[in-house]
């Protein structure tokens, strides 16, 4: 009998464990490390594989009109798909009105968050620098042993262009040295994905044990609002997208690139998917590592739909439930934030919300309005965060058809 494919195990494991966690309650917290070793795993390789893939990839791609080219291209498809995701949200919300009469009571913040929020309470033109000022690293090490991904991106991007404005030997040697690095963290990564059913198993438990559901039926309407414009923009426009544009069947796309799909709903994290992503991508797709390693980690990090479908529809409800109409200009403020504020969400569990409080603070709502949305974030959380992942997936698509590739 041949053995299972990875998305079959990895599905599997997915209700597996919803069902383990909901029989058995707080007893399967015991398998908990299971599911950190996972994720510890999944962390060791982000910070290697990114810095050799981005590397190779660009050292590969020649010279400086080609760079411009896809990132130009690459650039377009973010902004184009964000957007697209914010005006679905956008159109529900207003439709749907889910915060209308809403009778909700403050949820206690945790400290932490609450920390977060201060930090992040900034003007949309105060975010935007913020973002640029910590796109450049004072120092690459540190970026990489702090995990500052997009600080590790611009330094990678950089290095790797002047590699191919080296002369020879060194260009040769540096460009041999890069991608044997990248093949060994290609094959290390293969590994550790082996291991994914086990974590998502125990990862799937833990959430489904420990979360409650009680306070979903207040929230009911909001979470279907942002549950439904997820839906729209995953099955309905980036297919279309995928279709139209990069001339590929959305359904064998899906295919190729779903156990990273199912690890990104286990683990709400784009940053932590990355490796899976990648690989589903190269492997199952065939989108060739120069593509994928321009668009897939930039996009983890920059590119997130569902963050900003999320981000637009939260900040409609709480305005809509603190009774505060907002005219056309505000709307479209809460657009461009929303924008920004998935730009700037670090791909990790949680991170959507608290850059909530961009938008909230653009338009002169209280910031303690994300209280009143936290409890169904973690569901919302794994939810966004697939469609995150699915959007870079079609994107290394798009940009893979229009550089002439066959996948
Ligand atoms: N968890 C999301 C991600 O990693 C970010 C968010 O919180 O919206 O893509």
């Amino acid at each position: 009998m041949g053995k299972l494919q990875l998305h079959w195990q990895i599905l599997i494991a997915l209700i597996a464990g919803a069902g383990a966690g909901f029989l058995l309650g707080d007893s399967v917290l015991q398998l908990e490390f299971i599911g950190t070793l996972f994720l510890k795993g999944l962390k060791m390789i982000i910070v290697p594989l990114i810095a050799t893939s981005i590397i190779s990839g660009v050292s590969g791609i020649g010279n400086a009109g080609n760079i411009g080219r896809l990132g130009g291209k690459t650039f377009i498809y973010y902004v184009t798909t964000s957007l697209l995701a914010i005006l679905t949200g956008l159109v529900l919300v207003n439709l749907i009105q889910p915060g209308v009469g809403a009778q909700l009571g403050l949820q206690e913040q945790p400290e932490q968050l609450a920390d977060s929020l201060a930090q992040f309470g900034d003007s949309p033109a105060q975010a935007l620098k913020r973002l640029l000022l910590d796109m450049v690293p004072s120092n690459p090490f540190r970026a990489m042993a702090d995990g500052k991904i997009l600080q590790l991106i611009v330094f990678c991007l950089l290095f790797g262009f002047f590699i191919t404005r080296l002369s020879e030997p060194y260009k040769g040697q540096l460009t041999d040295l890069f991608q044997g690095g990248f093949e060994a963290m290609m094959k290390l990564t293969h590994f550790i994905i082996a291991f994914a059913p086990l974590g998502i198993f125990a990862l799937v438990a833990k959430t489904v044990a420990t979360t409650g559901f009680s306070a979903f039926k207040d929230l009911a309407l909001y979470a279907v609002t942002v549950f439904l414009g997820l839906s729209i923009h995953a099955f309905i426009t980036l297919p279309l997208i995928l279709l139209l544009v990069a001339r590929a069947h959305p359904l064998q796309h899906a295919r190729a690139v779903i156990p990273a799909l199912l690890t990104a709903f286990s683990t709400s994290s784009s940053s932590a998917t990355l490796p899976l992503t990648m690989q589903s991508l190269e492997k199952r797709a065939g989108i060739s590592n120069r593509t994928t390693s321009f668009v897939i980690p930039l996009g983890a990090t920059v590119n997130m739909d569902g963050t900003a479908l999320y981000e637009c529809v939260a900040a409609m409800f709480i305005a809509q439930a603190y009774g505060i109409e907002l005219h056309f200009a505000q709307q479209f403020l809460v657009v461009i934030t929303a924008l920004l504020a998935s730009i700037g969400a670090a791909g990790i569990p949680m991170a959507g919300l608290v850059m909530i409080s961009v938008i909230l603070t653009a338009v002169g709502l209280p910031l303690e309005g994300v209280g009143l949305i936290l409890a169904v974030d973690r569901i919302l959380d794994m939810c966004r965060t697939t469609v995150n992942v699915w959007s870079d997936s079609c994107g290394a698509g798009v940009i893979a058809r229009s550089e002439g590739e066959e996948f």
